[in-house]
């Protein structure tokens, strides 16, 4: 079982997930928990992190921001034991977490379980805090923004645990965020690729990384709300989403449990940067130029287009880079003007990446035109397009964000006829 930041934000909202997790273990299954910082807590140590030094150190940094983890497991913990439950906390260096040494987001290795194992089998709760673990030189690591998910998959798939329950502030995985578009649906079975798909272009509900972990060590998750009352139905009756492997997926279709859509979910990214680069030269070459020190430098470019060629030989050349990155990326274009020979450098942070995702798109031509299409009567411009076997995304100004997702909602009859409470 794994509690979001705000489930877990409060004593009040702790002793809830307590009621949980005592159910859970009174139904006679031996439980692990893992939670989140508060709601707040780790954006509020980013903060005093950079107040105190802009340009940190990631080891000292996730010194800082492991630690509102570690507040949450001990009272979580304490909490359980107030109801006369067993319950212990396990911090990341105490199981081990092992994880490799890139600070501030660092990968899971290996989660030694032999302790953990026992400490259940004899009774006691497992409570373990989120996103933190320990590097080989000892050590404290967290695994990236969003990463007490994974921390809940690799506990899960460490302990061979029949299924990894995500507890959250909304019932399931949607077809949209249902904070943008109340006609979203929840859905209740989906495939890992498209959750990975998803994930991966903007639907924070889980962190990436934890749905690739997922679906290599084939562990079953649910995503589900901890805002329930007393008598709604148990986590194991599944009312939130499971998300199952193809496989699997394709047994419920044949049974008509589950109908395939074209297109799954949508989902948005703030995140992302453009750059364009004026006139460069239309020459063998010339793009490796442009991203060959972006690559050397970590910097991940996600969207490219080439315009059409100008007069003379030349194009213009647009591209996304995360916006953290920008600055960077920008400043070591500049450095290689010459070598590169572009015109005028050209940058927009505030833009937004829309997609479109769904395992039907494989066999169903027409996607990408309908997207263009209902974008286009809405007067919403595209900057950029980029695609894969399941997914299109397209760039547009940051402003059009919320419609763009409504329209292309409506679009691809994605809109439940009533619209969520
Ligand atoms: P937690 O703190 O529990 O980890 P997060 O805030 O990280 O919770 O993730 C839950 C949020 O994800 C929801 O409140 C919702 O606004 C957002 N979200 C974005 N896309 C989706 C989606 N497709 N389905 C459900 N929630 C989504
Ligand atoms: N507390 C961490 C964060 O806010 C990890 C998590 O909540 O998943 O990113
Ligand atoms: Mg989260």
């Amino acid at each position: 079982m794994k509690f979001g930041g705000t489930s877990v934000a409060g004593t009040e909202r702790i002793r809830r997930v307590a009621n949980i997790v005592r159910a859970q273990a009174a139904g006679g299954n031996q439980v692990a928990v893992v939670v989140s910082a508060m709601a707040g807590e780790t954006d509020r140590l980013v903060t005093f992190c950079r107040e105190a030094n802009p340009l940190y150190d990631p080891a000292e940094y996730d010194v800082v921001v492991a630690s509102g983890e570690q507040v949450t497991s001990g009272l979580l913990a304490l909490t359980l034991q107030s109801m006369g439950c067993k319950a212990r906390s396990w911090l990341g260096w105490q199981l081990p977490v092992k994880t490799f040494s890139n600070h501030a987001n660092a990968r899971v290795e290996e989660i030694d379980a032999e302790r953990l194992l026992a400490s259940m089998a004899a009774g006691e709760i497992a409570v373990i805090p989120g996103f933190q673990g320990v590097s080989d030189q000892g050590r404290i690591t967290t695994m990236g923004r969003g990463g007490s998910d994974t921390s809940a998959v690799a506990v899960a798939a460490a302990i061979g645990a029949d299924r990894c329950d995500i507890y959250t502030d909304v019932d399931g995985v949607y077809t949209t965020d249902p904070r943008i578009v109340a006609r979203a649906r929840k859905i209740k079975h989906i495939a890992f690729e498209e959750m990975l798909e998803l994930a991966s272009v903007g639907a924070k509900v889980l962190q990436t990384r934890s749905v690739s972990m997922a679906m290599k060590h084939n562990v079953p998750v649910q995503v589900l709300s901890s805002f329930v009352d007393e008598d709604s139905p148990p986590a194991d009756s599944l009312p939130g989403t499971m998300i199952v492997s193809e496989s699997e997926m394709a047994k419920l279709l044949e049974e008509a449990q589950v109908e395939r859509q074209t297109v799954t979910g949508i989902a948005h990214d703030k995140n992302e940067a453009r750059v364009v680069l004026t006139r460069v030269p239309d020459k063998p070459g010339a793009v490796a130029n442009i991203f060959t020190p972006l690559g050397e430098a970590g910097i991940n470019v996600d969207m490219i287009i080439q315009n059409v060629g100008r007069d003379k030989g030349e194009t213009d050349v647009t591209f996304t880079v995360p916006q953290a990155e920008l600055a960077r990326a920008q400043a070591l274009l500049e450095d290689k003007r010459e070598k590169i020979g572009f015109n005028r450098i050209i940058t927009d942070a505030k833009v937004a990446k829309i997609s479109v995702v769904g395992m039907g798109m494989k066999s169903h031509a027409g996607v990408a035109a309908t997207m263009f299409k209902a974008l286009a009567d809405r007067g919403i411009n595209v900057q950029a397009i980029s695609t894969s076997e399941i997914k299109v995304s397209v760039l547009i100004d940051e402003d059009e964000t919320e419609l763009a997702v409504r329209v292309l909602h409506t679009a691809y009859g994605l809109d439940a006829e009533e619209v969520a409470a």
